[in-house]
């Protein structure tokens, strides 16, 4: 059986969904249904690394934390995504790489900082896992099954993440509206 650690997409998702916020799109109309669809972009966005579990199903290689958890995939994904999309938005090809490079380097981020054999950051150049000496988040054993009790500790631990992540930014925006009602 594969001993596989890993951050749960909790801390993902509300790292993307946060970013979205911090990073809107700007474009000279930007609706309600193009924000609600550029919050659910940045989630899809920083998980996105992790559908490399769905090769590793298949066909039982170890794919996960591989390729798609790399600086050059992270680029490329970033490059052609953002192509296709300020095509389709008709907005700045710059803007949306650079969005879409930042949700997705999250990922990468927070799988550097957690429990686990780290990630293949160098790929193709160097075929090694890198990971942070200081582990910041304990990861969900995923070979002790879905419903163990060792995911409460992983759950609480970015749950509390998620809280503080989602009080940092209400306050930073609520001092940003204070400063622009000031001027
Ligand atoms: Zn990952």
């Amino acid at each position: 059986m594969l001993c596989e650690i890993m951050p749960s997409p909790i801390a993902h998702s509300v790292s993307g969904y946060i970013l979205g916020k911090v990073v809107p799109l700007e474009h000279r109309k930007v609706s309600r249904h193009k924000t609600f669809y550029w919050q659910i972009y940045a989630v899809f966005v920083a998980i996105f690394a992790d559908f490399d579990f769905i090769p590793q199903f298949i066909t039982g290689e170890r794919y996960h934390r591989g390729l798609t958890h790399s600086l050059s995939f992270t680029l490329g994904f970033s490059a052609i995504v953002a192509l296709i999309l300020s095509y389709l938005w008709k907005s700045s090809y710059k803007q949306i790489f650079l969005r879409t490079f930042i949700f997705y380097i999250s990922h990468l981020c927070l799988d550097f900082f957690s429990e686990g054999r780290g990630i293949k950051l160098f790929l193709p150049f160097i075929d090694s896992f890198f990971r942070s000496p200081v582990i910041i988040f304990p990861g969900v054993h995923y070979s002790m099954g879905l419903w163990s009790y060792s995911h409460i500790v992983t759950i609480t631990f970015e749950l509390a993440y998620s809280v503080l992540l989602f009080f940092v930014v209400w306050f930073w925006q609520k001092n940003r509206s204070k400063k622009i009602n000031n001027i």
